[in-house]
């Protein structure tokens, strides 16, 4: 069976970068295992899900490279629901529920008052069929309970019943069915909740893993419970922890805080986002990686820790300059294209810069400092010696060894040496008082540019 992963977000808001975590640690096992990535829009909550946000979603994962093999959307999918919740119903293990919100909450209370844990207590399932007919006729319309597998012949009478699974983050884990209130599937309205969509689509689209965040433990043994009364084999399941910000705040969907389409505006390289997702609050160190096919091979669901990871947003400058750092010219040619750099200087360029720029953005600023405009910056004092300098620079053609012959004979004609030499010579020729090594940026700048900053 080929492996097969899905991302299954709800469009309910931007992604942000613990969601992509889960994207990646999909995308990556099914890199590295030669399988199947799903993007399924978990889009059952009518009032919630937006168009936009599916579409936002989508443009995220492509930026970050994730192409999906298939995508699917569980809005167009309900007739399939409607016979899965057929199939549970006709096996009497769908039920349905005619209590108010309200009437709940009271009985909740009252069991935590008596010391019982506040589970459901299934006094649906002793209705009579007048009574169901009763409500309804009020206008009452039933939401729908899975009867949990864990009672022996009376389901008043809930015994302990675990379930079990080999975790692919977190090792064997248990959930004990009797801890549990039978799950609602379908609301009052007939819409769904996200459970039984969630398994049906897994079924069908034959998802072999799950892996998805650790606020999901506690439904794996209902799922897997709904698996079997659905005569499926369950996946297997790895829930990975899950990002905080320093202060071990959660991030949220609906804040927008670190959402992925902020970190792109901010002029993150994706790479350096992915970086940080995958590579934080597991066994490895968090460094920038350069391709997805590199993070692949380092990526596995065993080296994930236990508890959340917590993370500074400001880690991301460090590691996009040194992402930069390390880039080929040939990964940033075409964003150097787009960016204006586009003649024969633009390999030599990229070589000269990108150890002095924190983000791609900047480019055009030093791409401004080669080809010009230039306000050249002369103090008073330096006049002289920069004059000198000016009917010093040598003939072309220019190479990185220019600076140091063109320095040395200003340094012999006037004295000046050290930061006096250097210094003017580099306000004047860019108008800044740092940046690249001028060796690299001299012949950039050449001759012509250099003798009209030079006066
Ligand atoms: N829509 C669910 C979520 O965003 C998917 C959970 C799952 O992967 O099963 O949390």
């Amino acid at each position: 069976m080929t492996p097969t992963v899905r991302f299954a977000p709800s469009p309910t808001g931007n992604i942000h970068i613990g969601n992509v975590r889960t994207a990646l640690f999909n995308w990556l096992y099914a890199q590295k295992a030669g399988g199947r990535f799903i993007l399924r829009f978990d889009d059952t909550d009518v009032e919630r899900s937006k168009a936009e946000y599916a579409d936002g979603i989508a443009r995220d994962l492509a930026w970050l490279g994730v192409t999906p093999d298939r995508v699917e959307r569980q809005s167009a999918r309900v007739a399939r629901y409607e016979e899965a919740a057929a199939t549970l119903r006709a096996a009497g293990l769908l039920y349905p529920c005619f209590e108010t919100p309200d009437e709940l909450d009271r009985r909740r209370k009252r069991r935590r008052a008596r010391g019982m844990p506040p589970v459901y207590d299934r006094s649906a399932l002793l209705l009579s069929d007048e009574e169901k007919a009763a409500f309804e006729e009020e206008g009452r319309k039933p939401h729908w309970r899975f009867l949990l597998p864990n009672f022996e012949s009376d389901p008043q009478v809930p015994v302990k019943t675990e379930v079990a699974w080999d975790d692919l983050c977190r090792g064997l884990q248990s959930v004990d069915l009797a801890s549990l209130s039978d799950p609602v599937l379908i609301r009052g309205d007939g819409t769904y909740l996200y459970t039984l969509p969630s398994i049906v689509d897994d079924i069908d689209m034959a998802v072999s893993h799950v892996i998805r965040g650790e606020d999901h433990v506690a439904n794996t043994g209902v799922q897997i419970a709904i698996f079997k009364a659905l005569d499926a084999i369950p996946p297997a399941f790895a829930h990975h922890n899950l990002l905080t910000t320093s202060s071990g705040e959660g991030l949220s969907k609906r804040s927008g805080a670190l959402s992925v389409a902020s970190l792109r505006e901010a002029g993150y390289e994706p790479m350096t986002v992915a970086s940080l997702a995958v590579l934080i609050g597991t066994s490895h160190a968090v460094e920038p990686v350069a391709t997805m096919a590199e993070l692949a091979e380092r990526f596995d669901l065993g080296s994930v820790s236990r508890s959340p990871a917590a993370f500074d947003p400001a880690d991301l400058d460090g590691l996009n300059a040194k992402l930069l750092h390390h880039m080929d010219y040939a990964q940033v040619a075409q964003a150097l294209s787009d960016a204006g750099v586009e003649d024969d200087r633009a390999r030599a360029f990229w070589e000269a810069v990108c150890g002095n720029i924190a983000k791609l953005g900047e480019v055009p600023d030093w791409w401004r400092v080669v080809d010009g405009p230039v306000e050249p910056v002369i103090a008073a004092e330096d006049a002289e010696m920069v004059a000198q300098a000016r009917d010093l620079l040598p003939d072309e053609p220019w190479d990185e060894t220019t600076w140091k012959s063109w320095t040395t004979a200003v340094k012999d004609a006037t004295g000046r040496k050290g930061r006096g030499l250097f210094m003017p010579l580099r306000k004047a020729l860019t108008g800044l008082d740092h940046g690249p090594e001028l060796a690299r940026l001299l012949p950039l700048i050449g001759r012509r540019n250099s003798l009209a900053r030079l006066s």
